[in-house]
């Protein structure tokens, strides 16, 4: 196998799936095609790695070729329907005596298909669920003590996420007012004040469009404001009327200098 090749290989762990390749499986180390690796690497591989080794190097490359993964899965179906009984006393004592290792494989498993682990997991509790109830039940009578702490580190866990989620909407909302706020036209403000001050449309003109230096213009532009964002208008007026009277002034006052910021502050 020449370079290129084996470089798709080994960019690719899943090549030999791809190509539907089953009868061996490559050597990502020297590009050997062989039927199985672990005697490969042991024999003849020149990469002196370990399969632990090759594995941590090449993650998720296949170790057999698919024929041999087979024949493997269907000696051992054939093994479990002889004598069911005495595969579980055998599987038990295997995971008894390789436990750490049958935990890190299943861990390795689970991160490398979470949505598989998910899929069998739901298909296994609405299979046996009535037992699982069952089971859960007895065991919650047996150990009570257990499922109340756990009951209560739940219901704390749950609690401090709800305040968490709480926190975060305020937050956001705060956020959203602020710019509301920001976005607010300061003319609004500005003519919402005047009308509440009983100024007339016409003596608005001066102080709601001072770039406007033609007088009729400026009445129209007034008007057509009043026309167009009445009812904005309104509900600021309220809003102000709402607010302390230092706190209303102030608002007033930041609304006309951002109207018109070369106006000096003696106008009030
Ligand atoms: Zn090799």
């Amino acid at each position: 196998m020449n370079r290129e090749a084996l470089e798709l290989f080994r960019v690719d762990p899943r090549r030999e799936a791809a190509l539907a390749i089953e009868d061996h499986v490559v050597c990502r180390e020297c590009g050997a095609s062989v039927a199985d690796l672990y005697s490969h690497l042991r024999k003849t591989c020149e990469s002196q790695l370990s399969v632990a080794e090759y594995r941590a190097k090449w993650s998720g490359a296949p170790l057999r070729c698919g024929k041999q993964l087979k024949a493997n899965a269907s000696y051992m179906a054939n093994l479990r329907a002889a004598d069911p009984a005495r595969e579980r006393r055998r599987s038990r004592r295997w995971y008894k005596l390789n436990r750490p290792k049958a935990i890190a494989k299943q861990k390795r498993y689970e991160t490398a298909h979470p949505e598989r682990v998910k899929a069998s997991r739901s298909k296994t509790y609405s299979k046996h669920r009535t037992e699982i109830l069952e089971r859960t039940r007895q065991d919650r009578q047996a150990h009570p003590e257990k499922y109340r702490s756990r009951g209560r580190r739940s219901y704390a866990n749950e609690r401090e996420r709800a305040k968490d989620r709480a926190r975060k909407r305020y937050a956001l909302l705060k956020a959203a007012l602020q710019t509301v706020k920001q976005r607010l036209d300061p003319k609004i403000t500005m003519a919402a004040a005047l009308a509440m001050q009983g100024t007339t449309k016409y003596d608005m003109k001066r102080q709601l469009f001072p770039e406007q230096n033609i007088t009729e213009k400026a009445y129209d532009n007034v008007k057509k404001f009043f026309r167009r964002k009445g009812s904005e208008i309104e509900a600021e007026r309220q809003r102000l009327m709402a607010l302390p009277l230092t706190k209303r002034n102030s608002e007033i006052q930041r609304a006309r200098l951002r109207l018109n910021p070369t106006a000096s502050t003696t106008t009030t």
